[in-house]
């Protein structure tokens, strides 16, 4: 198979997680997927420069649509992320941006939907509109229903978390490197040695720290090694689907068979 299929054909998923303890990271993460929802550029979205980009910058969008918590009448801001509004968001996704090709909706304290809220968006979470981004935005991805958490790509960043161990990176940087250069045999080759080296704890720690280099790259604090942010983003998608796997009991030497034939392809 030469190409991955997302929800949408630009490299985007049309789920995200964002999880972080800081809410500055958080916003962070979420303005960079809700630019990449509406931007305009054929490619390397965000690109950061186009009218869309700029509006998202200045959070004038009118296709990035946030939704938070309300307020009663006394100004106190609820408990809860009520199914009405999860049920008005759906409506809205339905109908055609005002300005972009797509559309994001950010949902901040996603955790704070209450469990009727979360199951009207599995709903949509399964049969997204074209062009629709939905971002989660939270602090505890745990909370989560597992059924909304499962058909998401989460992208966690914690600033206080441990820096990647020295060797898992080089292992990493090599591996994205090998992709970058489109050395479909030389992946091949790599792919097959990791697979009869580690077992599944070791697979997913790799995955892991493939996603989270990826995620630095495109949140600017690691350089570029060579990908395009469409192949990133493709990329994170990838992995997420081997963390899927591996969570079945899926075989080592199966998750690193498909990282070998689809991350070139991707
Ligand atoms: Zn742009």
């Amino acid at each position: 198979m030469s190409e991955l299929k997302f929800g949408q054909s630009r490299g985007l998923s049309h789920a995200y997680i964002a999880a972080s303890l800081s809410e500055d990271t958080r916003s962070r993460t979420e303005a960079i997927l809700a630019s990449a929802a509406v931007c305009s550029a054929d490619n390397g979205k965000p690109c950061g420069t186009c009218r869309d980009c700029r509006k998202a910058a200045a959070g004038v969008h009118p296709d990035i649509i946030h939704i938070r918590r309300e307020s009663d009448d006394k100004g106190k801001q609820k408990k809860e992320i009520r199914v009405d509004q999860i049920r008005e968001m759906i409506g809205q996704a339905q109908i055609m941006p005002n300005e972009a090709n797509g559309k994001a909706f950010v949902i901040h304290e996603a955790e704070l939907m209450n469990t009727q809220a979360q199951n009207a968006l599995l709903k949509l979470l399964e049969e997204p509109p074209r062009g629709v981004v939905l971002i989660l935005s939270t602090a505890t991805p745990t909370m989560l229903l597992e059924t909304v958490r499962s058909r998401c790509v989460e992208l966690t960043e914690n600033d206080d978390a441990p820096a990647l161990d020295y060797e898992l990176k080089k292992e990493v940087l090599k591996y994205l490197e090998l992709v970058a250069k489109g050395k479909k045999s030389y992946l091949l080759a790599w792919c097959n040695q990791k697979a009869g080296s580690t077992d599944t704890a070791g697979a997913n720690e790799f995955v892991e720290a493939v996603k989270t280099v990826i995620t630095d790259i495109l949140c600017g604090r690691e350089k570029g090694h060579g990908l395009t942010k469409n192949k990133c983003w493709a990329l994170i998608a990838l992995m997420d689907t081997c963390v899927e796997y591996l969570s079945v009991n899926t075989g080592v030497k199966h998750v690193f068979g498909m990282i070998a034939v689809k991350s070139i392809g991707a």
